[in-house]
């Protein structure tokens, strides 16, 4: 018998389980995609962010349903406002990595009171990062539901 406390198990159980083996596909879009277009994507995909990408899937920003609700508000023809100018940008977005703990990455969305996170690469060019995956609240939440269930859902 170890002598752990059924806490000190199950925490070491979190720190285990890794972003790589939970992450779902990125939803993105480009910063000129217009802020019409992009409710559409969010709707057709069934997601609540969108990464915003360049060439190559290299991350340059995040938007959120609030972002389009907020630049939705007055009269602007949305067809015609890019992503660019309502998005948060780089470097504040907050990411994770592959070989990160999903306790970590969900320490990071509870903190920054953010929805979702994108997990990212490295790449040779220093300072730029392709986005290779996504976690969300529902991730750890379906983590959560599925540990105490035991079972996947
Ligand atoms: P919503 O705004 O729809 O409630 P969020 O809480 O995820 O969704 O987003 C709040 C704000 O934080 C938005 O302005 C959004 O652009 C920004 N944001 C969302 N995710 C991230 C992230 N991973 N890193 C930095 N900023 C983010």
């Amino acid at each position: 018998y170890s002598g752990k406390t059924g806490s000190q198990l199950l925490g070491e159980h979190f720190r285990k389980l890794m972003v790589r083996d939970y992450k779902s596909v990125p939803a993105v879009c480009q910063e000129e995609t217009s802020v019409y277009d992009a409710i559409c994507t969010m709707f057709l995909e069934d997601v609540g962010t969108l990464f915003v990408v360049k060439e190559g899937g290299i991350l340059t920003g995040v938007i959120s349903r609030k972002d389009l609700l907020k630049s939705s508000m007055g009269s602007q023809d949305l067809q015609n406002i890019p992503v660019g100018v309502v998005m948060s940008r780089m470097p504040n977005i907050v990411s994770c990595h592959l070989d990160e703990s999903l306790l970590d990455a969900a320490a990071k969305l509870i903190r920054n009171q953010v929805d979702s996170l994108p997990v990212v690469k490295e790449r040779e060019e220093s300072d730029h990062f392709e986005v290779v995956g996504r976690i969300s609240k529902t991730t750890i939440t379906r983590v959560f539901v599925e540990m105490g269930l035991g079972k996947s859902v």
